[in-house]
Formats: C-alpha cells, sequence, structure tokens
C-alpha cells in the first residue's frame, strides 16, 4: 500500500509539534545575561495572592498597599517594589462586584420571604448598591492578585529574575 499524501504542516504547526518551544532572550529586569534567564519561573500560589489583593495589599508580599485613592492601583509596591501597574482589573472588577453583591442580597430576600417578611422590592436597591460600594476594592484586590499569581499581562515578565524577597 503505497504512503497516503499528507499535506505538509504550515511553519507554525512545524515549530509547535518538532522543535522546543523558542526561550525568551530577554530578562525584564537585568536584560540580556541575566543568570535566571531561560529558567521557568517560580510557581506562584493564587489563593493566598488573592486574599492579599482582597486586603487592600500586594499580591507579591502583603506588606504594601495596593491602591492609592478609592480604586487606584499603584504603580509600584512600597514594601517589596513589584510592579503592579500590569493589573487590567478595572474592567472586571465592576461587574463581578455587582454580580456578588447581587447574590448575596438574593439570600437575604430569599430568606426573609421563608420567613413571612415581605419588603416591598424596591427596599432591596439601597444593600445592593452598599455592597457593591463595599465589595469593589476587595473585588478588583482579588481579582489582580489572581492576574498576579498567573503571571497575565505582563506580570509574566515584572521582576523575573530578581532575588526572591521574604
Ligand atoms: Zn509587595
Amino acid at each position: 500500500m503505497g504512503d497516503m499524501a499528507i499535506p505538509p504542516l504550515s511553519s507554525h504547526h512545524q515549530r509547535q509539534v518538532g522543535a522546543p518551544r523558542p526561550t525568551r532572550d530577554l530578562c525584564g529586569t537585568h536584560g540580556a545575561g541575566c543568570q535566571r534567564m531561560g529558567n521557568p519561573p517560580l510557581r506562584r500560589a493564587w489563593l493566598p495572592a488573592m486574599l492579599r489583593g482582597a486586603r487592600g495589599r500586594c499580591p507579591a508580599c502583603g506588606g504594601g498597599a495596593l491602591f492609592g485613592q478609592l480604586l487606584q492601583v499603584r504603580e509600584r509596591c512600597a514594601s517589596c517594589d513589584e510592579e503592579l501597574y500590569h493589573q487590567r482589573a478595572d474592567r472586571l472588577a465592576w461587574p463581578l462586584a455587582a454580580f456578588v453583591a447581587l447574590q448575596v442580597v438574593m439570600l437575604a430576600m430569599l430568606a426573609l420571604h421563608l420567613l413571612d417578611l415581605r419588603p416591598p422590592l424596591w427596599t432591596w436597591a439601597l444593600p445592593w448598591v452598599a455592597l457593591f460600594a463595599l465589595l469593589l476594592r476587595p473585588v478588583k484586590g482579588a481579582v489582580i492578585g489572581l492576574q498576579w499569581a498567573l503571571r497575565l499581562h505582563g506580570f509574566q515578565y515584572a521582576a523575573m529574575c530578581r532575588p526572591r524577597r521574604p
């Protein structure tokens, strides 16, 4: 039986299947020649990072403040100098906080209705808005913590070869 005609792989596909992935030749902090260049980055635990962020602390060290005024994220951590401006949580924080607030308000609503307490529907807007406002910062901080831990949006390159700080 003759060989089946196999269409040639595109160069993109060949690179994925055959040769190893090209290693990054530039370290984000020290440039070419950095000793840690090409080493796999240290794994970061996402849950502690999210909790630190939710508390408004730097996801890397938990020491420095994450936020400046209101929802403004600081450029760098004042404690460990981690770059924080890589975050892209601005758009996700609002709808996520609104969703979480809605869940809580709906559960409270259900509980009150089961107790045969039925305040008019519009009164639920107030706790929802209050909860939403209270949740905005912790939710945004937690999202930033997750982005940091998963090295998204440039957190990938930030401080790659910097010696690990306590
Ligand atoms: Zn820090």
